[in-house]
C-alpha cells in the first residue's frame, strides 16, 4: 500500500471509529422516543423486493377450527379467523388503494409503515393480517411439547430454563394493558428477547416500535382471542396457549 493511500485509509477509519458511538447513540435515542415524528421513508431500507399484483387474501388455517380444543375452542377460532382476520384483509385491501403501498408486499408494508395518521389504517390492518397469519402457523393440536435444538440453547442462555422463559413470557402477556401482543424475538446476533406491542403493531415495524427484531412466537392477547371461553381470565388462556404451540415451527423460525 502506498503511503498516501495508507494515510487516507487511516484517516477514514479514525473518522468512522470516532463517529460510530455517536451513530449508536442516535439509534438508541430514536428507538427510545417512539412518540417523536419519524420520516415516512427510512434511509436504510432497500427498495421493495417484489411488486404485488394480487390482492391480499385470507390464508386457510393449517388445521380444523375445532382442532385446538379444549385449549382454544372452535367458535373462537371460527370468529377469530373467519371474521376478525378476514376483516383485516378486506380493510387492508381497501386502505392501500391509491397509496404508495398499493403494489407493496405485506412484508414491505410492515417494514415501512410509519406512525403518521395517513398510515394508521394500513398499519392497523396490515399488522392485523401479518400477525394473525403468523399466529395460526405456530399452533398445533396437542399434546403440549417443548422446544429443542439451537432454540432451546438460546432460551437457556437468555432465561436460565424453559420454565423460566415460560414464566417471563406469561408475565409479559398478563401485563399487556388493553389489546396487544407478546413476542419472543431474536436480535441480529441470535439472542432472544421478549417484547410487547399495542394493538396490531409488531417488532418488524421498524419505524413504529421501540424494540425491533425477528418474531419467533407471538401471542394475541386481544379479548377477541379468548373471551368466549375464558371471559376475563386471560391467565388461563395464556396457560392454554402453551399447550398448543408448534415448537417445530418456532425452531424453524429461529434457525432461519
Ligand atoms: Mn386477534
Amino acid at each position: 500500500m502506498e503511503k498516501r493511500t495508507f494515510l487516507k485509509t487511516g484517516v477514514f477509519l479514525g473518522f468512522a471509529a470516532a463517529f460510530s458511538p455517536l451513530l449508536e447513540a442516535c439509534k438508541t435515542k430514536k428507538g427510545a422516543t417512539s412518540d417523536a415524528p419519524v420520516p415516512s421513508t427510512p434511509p436504510m431500507l432497500p427498495p421493495p423486493k417484489m411488486k404485488r399484483t394480487e390482492p391480499f387474501t385470507l390464508p386457510a388455517l393449517p388445521y380444523e377450527t375445532g382442532a385446538l380444543e379444549p385449549h382454544i375452542d372452535k367458535m373462537t377460532m371460527e370468529i377469530h379467523h373467519g371474521k376478525h382476520h378476514a376483516a383485516y384483509v378486506t380493510n387492508l385491501n381497501d386502505a392501500v388503494k391509491g397509496t404508495p403501498y398499493a403494489e407493496y408486499t405485506l412484508e414491505d408494508i410492515i417494514a415501512r409503515i410509519s406512525t403518521s395518521d395517513a398510515d394508521k389504517k394500513i398499519r392497523n390492518n396490515g399488522g392485523g393480517h401479518w400477525n394473525h397469519s403468523f399466529f395460526w402457523n405456530q399452533l398445533t393440536p396437542g399434546p403440549a411439547s417443548t422446544p429443542g435444538g439451537a432454540l432451546l440453547t438460546a432460551i437457556n442462555a437468555a432465561y436460565g430454563s424453559f420454565d423460566l422463559f415460560k414464566e417471563t413470557f406469561s408475565g409479559a402477556s398478563k401485563g399487556v394493558f388493553g389489546s396487544g401482543w407478546t413476542w419472543l424475538c431474536k436480535d441480529k446476533d441470535g439472542k432472544l428477547f421478549i417484547t410487547t406491542t399495542p394493538n396490531q403493531d409488531n417488532p418488524l415495524m421498524l419505524q413504529v416500535v421501540k424494540q425491533t427484531g425477528t418474531p419467533l412466537l407471538g401471542l394475541d392477547v386481544w379479548e377477541h382471542a379468548y373471551y368466549l371461553k375464558y371471559q376475563n381470565r386471560r391467565p388461563e388462556y395464556i396457560t392454554a396457549f402453551f399447550n398448543v404451540i408448534n415448537w417445530k415451527e418456532v425452531m424453524l423460525r429461529y434457525d432461519k
